[in-house]
């Protein structure tokens, strides 16, 4: 989520060679709501409970420890063993009793991403045929990028400026049905389409969500030999606006909660004194989510803060992770 200029960003190229050298790419079937589902049913077989739809407003507790929390309908749950949150750092003074000013500050300084995202989730009734010829029935995800220098960053400059840069476009397509075949229909096709967009502001987004959504589509179509509007048979188009709203994590539409850059990644994330899933001088409260390390990816990085729990509360870490 940062412009190929931005410091330190050459590290990504290092890490992504290595995990796809180790891990393999790899789409989940049924979609990624088949991971969340997963998670719920493994939560319901140890007997927890799940509830959606409320907000924790604030924390409760003194003498450093957190006692439990309040929703926003106003009813108090309290803690037994401990706490785990996905709080955002800008959150921690407002929420967190006790918290030392100095530790609430610095993290209300943490950076947001470059950008935002607009994604679209698209029904095909047929199957790309790419431009590249059939090789590329073989790729999880196409990048649509200009080969020289000044256009590929073009749209970068546009976002800074919070603009949508209509004249030259970089979507990424990925045909998820090509490799989870219960995505589409035979012959059919299901389509993520991807690309880097301006924040939202203050004021909502200042860019056309249909308009800036069309035009990445049809972008994307001059890179296959076979699909136009007419081959559509339904489009979810989310800009940064649909993602605030979805997250309270994904701030402005931050969709790595925030930003992913060197300066706030590994003990740095997101602050160097919050980097060990606690804040220091509170106790019951342990923090995970994109904006700890290792950060705002699809990574199940609650498994780290997972260890630091079983660690704290003095559980043998065999008993959880066959790794150790
Ligand atoms: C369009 C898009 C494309 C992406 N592409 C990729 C990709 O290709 N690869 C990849 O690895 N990652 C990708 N990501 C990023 C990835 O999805 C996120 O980093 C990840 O979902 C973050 O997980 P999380 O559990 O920390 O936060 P979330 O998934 O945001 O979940 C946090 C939940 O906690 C809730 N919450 C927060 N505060 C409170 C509160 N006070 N009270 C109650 N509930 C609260 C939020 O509402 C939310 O439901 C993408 C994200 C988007 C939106």
């Amino acid at each position: 989520m940062s412009a190929p200029d931005y410091p330190g960003t050459g590290l990504t190229m290092y890490l992504i060679l290595g995990l796809v050298h180790k891990y393999c790419m790899a789409t989940v079937v049924g979609g990624a709501k088949s991971v969340t589902n997963a998670m719920i049913a493994c939560l319901k077989h140890h007997g927890g409970e799940l509830r959606t739809g409320v907000t924790v407003e604030q924390f409760f507790g003194g003498g450093g420890r957190i006692d439990g929390v309040i929703t926003d309908g106003g009813e108090e749950i309290r803690v037994r063993k401990a706490m785990v949150a996905n709080l955002h750092p800008w959150d921690m003074g407002r929420m967190v009793p006790g918290i030392v000013k100095g530790i609430a500050a610095r993290a209300a300084a943490v950076k947001l991403s470059e950008y935002g995202a607009i994604n679209q989730q698209i029904a095909l009734s047929e199957r790309i045929q790419w431009i590249g010829g059939e090789a590329y029935d073989e790729a999880i995800l196409v990048e649509c990028m200009e080969p020289d220098w000044e256009n590929f960053m073009r749209p970068f400059e546009a976002y800074r400026r919070n603009e949508f840069p209509y004249d030259v476009l970089q979507p990424l397509g990925g045909p998820q049905s090509n490799f989870d075949p219960s995505r589409a229909p035979d012959g059919m096709a299901a389509l993520y389409l991807y690309c880097f967009a301006p924040y939202q502001t203050e004021d909502g987004w200042a860019v056309d969500k249909q308009r800036a959504g069309d035009a990445l589509f049809d972008w994307f179509c001059k890179f296959t030999k076979n699909i136009d509007r007419l081959k559509t048979l339904k489009r979810l188009i989310e800009c940064p606006e649909d993602h605030n709203r979805h997250s309270r994590i994904m701030r402005r539409g931050d969709i790595m909660g925030i930003s992913m850059t060197a300066d706030q990644l590994m003990g740095a994330r997101p602050t160097p004194e919050l980097s060990q899933y606690q804040i220091p001088g509170i106790d019951g409260l342990f923090l995970t989510g994109c904006t700890t390390y290792p950060g705002g990816l699809a990574t199940l990085g609650g498994h780290a803060s997972a260890m630091k729990i079983y660690q704290k509360l003095g559980i043998n870490l065999k008993t959880g992770f066959t790794n150790y």
